[in-house]
């Protein structure tokens, strides 16, 4: 038998819509002023933020100001780009499994 896990669920800082915690991406404030971070692999130390896989919400995350809501600290804008490529490079439903790729 095999035990299936439940996803913990989290809300998205731009759109507050809830998602497992898998599918959104988690974005963290470093401890000690460390400034902010992309955290994909979701377990560094931190007050962490969760985004959609989405522009519309990338976006808007940084526009309305919700991801420094949420982190309540400034968010440099340098990590929307970050971000974005982040995104770019994620694969939504990664179907082939006959190409394994590290990253
Ligand atoms: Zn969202």
């Amino acid at each position: 038998m095999t035990t299936l896990r439940k996803q913990p669920t989290r809300t998205c800082a731009a759109c507050r819509s809830k998602d497992g915690k898998w599918t959104l991406v988690r974005v963290v404030r470093l401890p000690d002023g460390g400034g902010v971070a992309l955290d994909p692999s979701g377990k560094r130390a931190g007050r962490g933020a969760y985004l959609c896989n989405s522009e519309a919400c990338l976006t808007l995350a940084f526009k309305k100001g919700g991801l420094a809501r949420t982190l309540k600290c400034q968010v440099p804008g340098t990590l929307e780009a970050e971000l974005r490529t982040h995104f770019a490079g994620l694969t939504p439903a990664p179907l082939d499994t006959s190409k394994t790729n590290p990253e």
